[in-house]
């Protein structure tokens, strides 16, 4: 599975406040020692609420931007 769009969780700045866990749809979060984690990444939607809702900013979603192929006519 090509992980390079999941959100990415730094442990360093999450203080495991469960607010991401609590607002994601699908419950793909979890929390593991104190931090929240993306325990299931093939159920996240890329949705986004957990990136807004971090008060700490330690979540990220980056942006894949995949080019489609030009068709040759
Ligand atoms: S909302 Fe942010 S600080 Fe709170 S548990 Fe999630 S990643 Fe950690
Ligand atoms: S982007 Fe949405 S679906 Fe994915 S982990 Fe965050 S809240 Fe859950």
């Amino acid at each position: 599975m090509d992980t390079a769009h999941l959100p990415r969780i730094d442990a360093a700045r999450c203080t495991g406040c469960e607010r991401c866990i609590e607002i994601c749809p699908t419950q793909a979060l979890a929390q593991v020692n104190g931090k929240a984690i993306l325990l299931y990444p093939e159920r996240c939607t890329f949705c986004t609420l957990c990136e807004d809702i971090c008060p700490t900013n330690a979540i990220a979603l980056p942006f894949l931007i995949v080019f489609a192929e030009q068709k040759k006519v």
